[in-house]
């Protein structure tokens, strides 16, 4: 076993680094990320960040349109704490140095889809993401965080009854239920593995930190970049702590659809600056599909274009802003200009061929507004965590300010030591979640070959924006003959196949029990919501057996 830290923190996205400069107050801490430092999620993001700090705006009516976008499942004590800390967290990302767009001297804002005023902070226009994540990384540096790049966490390790003193993945031994483990089980560290080298190093820690974004790489269309494998989210699972709302994955409606050219995001706010969505013969087409037109809930939008597809049969729409004024657009939208430019498309003479795209992960390793797991020792925040805040469908740009708001409260939490011994963590734990259920066995049949592309097809074509009993069953079936061939990982390829096997097979399963339409999942053989099934559905597993 490697040096023993006050912090481990697995992830060097914003969630991650938040934590890491808030954390290095009160301890040792080390970080460990799969790729390079600013390889993530969080430096594409465009629009920005969503805080009630605009004139006329409240944390109330920020509340309120996070509630209404949710469709029914949101968490409304996570997201009033959402709402309530916002404005401070921004205050601390200025005083970190992030540099948000002004105008007059006034933070500018913008307004995005759902949101009922302009809320949105953004900074060198487009380019919210890559300046936060910039920022974030030069102040871990300035500050002496140790970053072990090219490391990536491959099993949580655990102490207690079934933990880390059990037989590993592959053991012959059958461990106690989850829920006799249920307070017993602590985390107690991460193994990892230098990608370089092939090294494999055990980390102790008091507390574990789960912050590896989400898992967007699940799909063939995608805005998210490789690393987005859903590892935090595989991880915590086979360690045994709850995931909940799998079913729930975004897709953004429009992301760049052009020949050779990668699924490249065109964010909401081009359409809060007034963009109009047309079918392929001119026609503007979101006006008779919803109130907000090309402002509607995200689900809705990327719904009306995927039926708009199939009408037309083109395999995009048209995202046109040639309206508008192009020193605006290039001003306001730098990189999505450039981007296309250099793909040969000038969007200020030109309409954006544009189709839905993977985006966000609402599911995820279940926590409290704490940031606690159900494992102790444990915590998770970021976009691989599920505090409740995103519900059945999230609100744009409230995601970055998810990750500080609830990194903030991971840290704060693991300093109320009161009923902990010295050197402990806290003994506190989200409860478990009473209806808590496993995945079904997996069985073996026949399969093509299991690889990423193999996965990301059956995804995107049976689990995507619209799915139905049939679908699902299908999937389900390959994606549990592919389980019962998978072996014991060994690189970081075979350790992200592993871990996108497990989030499809979440994902799948759930969106199969749920036998009904609502925000983001969308069943044809169930197209309304249901009373009966405002609620979520969670996973555990019921024992520690290989998965
Ligand atoms: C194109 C795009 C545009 C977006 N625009 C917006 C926007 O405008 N506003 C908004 O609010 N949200 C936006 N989002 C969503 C938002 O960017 C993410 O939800 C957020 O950045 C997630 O931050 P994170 O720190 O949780 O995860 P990430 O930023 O994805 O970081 C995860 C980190 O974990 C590391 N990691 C993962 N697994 C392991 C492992 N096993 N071992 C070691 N390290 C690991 C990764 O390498 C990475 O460093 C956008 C997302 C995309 C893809």
């Amino acid at each position: 076993m490697a040096d023993r830290y006050d912090y481990v923190i697995i992830g060097s996205g914003i969630a991650g680094l938040y934590a890491a400069i808030l954390a290095r107050e009160h301890g040792s801490v080390l970080v460990l990320t799969k790729g390079s430092i600013d390889d993530c999620n969080t430096r594409w993001a465009q629009g920005g960040i969503a805080a009630p700090v605009g004139p006329g705006d409240s944390p109330e009516k920020h509340l309120r349109d996070t509630i209404e976008a949710g469709a029914g499942l949101v968490d409304e004590e996570a997201a009033r704490v959402l709402t309530a800390e916002a404005a401070d967290r921004i205050d601390d990302l200025v005083r970190l140095g992030v540099p948000f767009d002004t105008v007059h001297g006034e933070i500018a804002l913008a307004r995005e889809g759902a949101h009922s005023l302009p809320r949105v902070l953004h900074a060198g226009g487009d380019a919210t993401g890559a300046h936060i994540e910039l920022t974030l990384s030069s102040v871990a540096r300035l500050e002496g965080i140790t970053v072990l790049e090219y490391t990536i966490a491959t099993e949580i390790l655990v102490e207690g009854p079934g933990g880390d003193h059990e037989p590993r993945r592959g053991g012959s031994r059958t461990a106690p239920t989850a829920s006799a483990c249920d307070n017993h089980r602590r985390a107690a560290g991460v193994r990892a593995l230098d990608t370089r080298t092939g090294q494999a190093t055990e980390y102790a820690c008091r507390n574990l930190i789960l912050a590896t974004g989400g898992a967007g790489q699940l799909y063939r269309v995608s805005t998210n970049p490789q690393v987005a494998t859903g590892d935090g989210i595989a991880l915590a699972y086979r360690a045994g702590a709850e995931i909940t709302d799998m079913e729930f994955f975004q897709f953004h409606p429009t992301a760049l659809r052009l020949t050779g050219v990668q699924p490249f995001l065109i964010s909401e706010a081009v359409r809060g600056e007034g963009g109009i969505l047309r079918d392929e013969g001119g026609e503007r087409f979101m006006p008779a599909c919803h109130p907000q037109a090309e402002l509607a809930p995200r689900d809705i939008v990327a719904r009306a274009i995927l039926d708009r597809m199939q009408r037309t049969g083109a395999d995009h729409v048209l995202l046109d802003v040639t309206h508008l004024d192009p020193h605006l657009v290039v001003a306001r939208f730098p990189q999505i200009y450039r981007f296309c430019l250099d793909a040969g498309l000038d969007i200020t003479q030109r309409p954006i061929p544009v189709s839905p795209a993977a985006h966000y992960t609402m599911g995820g390793v279940r926590t409290n507004t704490w940031g606690e797991t159900t494992m102790r020792g444990l915590y998770a925040c970021g976009e691989c965590a599920c505090t409740g805040v995103h519900g059945a469908n999230r609100l744009a740009s409230n995601s970055l300010l998810e990750t500080v708001v609830f990194a903030k409260r991971v840290v704060r939490r693991t300093l109320v030591q009161t009923d902990a011994r010295p050197g402990e963590s806290p003994a506190t734990t989200a409860p478990l979640a009473p209806d808590a259920i496993d995945l079904s066995e997996p069985a073996p049949g026949e399969a093509a070959p299991l690889t990423r592309e193999a996965l990301q097809d059956l995804t995107w074509r049976d689990v995507g924006i619209v799915r139905d009993a049939a679908s699902l069953t299908r999937a389900t079936a390959t994606l549990g003959a592919w389980q019962t061939t998978l072996a014991q990982p060994h690189d970081r390829p075979s350790q992200e196949l592993a871990d996108l096997l497990l989030c499809a097979r979440l994902v799948t399963e759930a969106a199969l029990r749920r036998e009904e339409s609502r925000g983001a999942h969308y069943r044809t053989d169930f197209p309304e919501p249901r009373e009966e099934w405002r609620r979520h559905l969670t996973f555990r597993r019921a024992s520690i057996r290989p998965a």
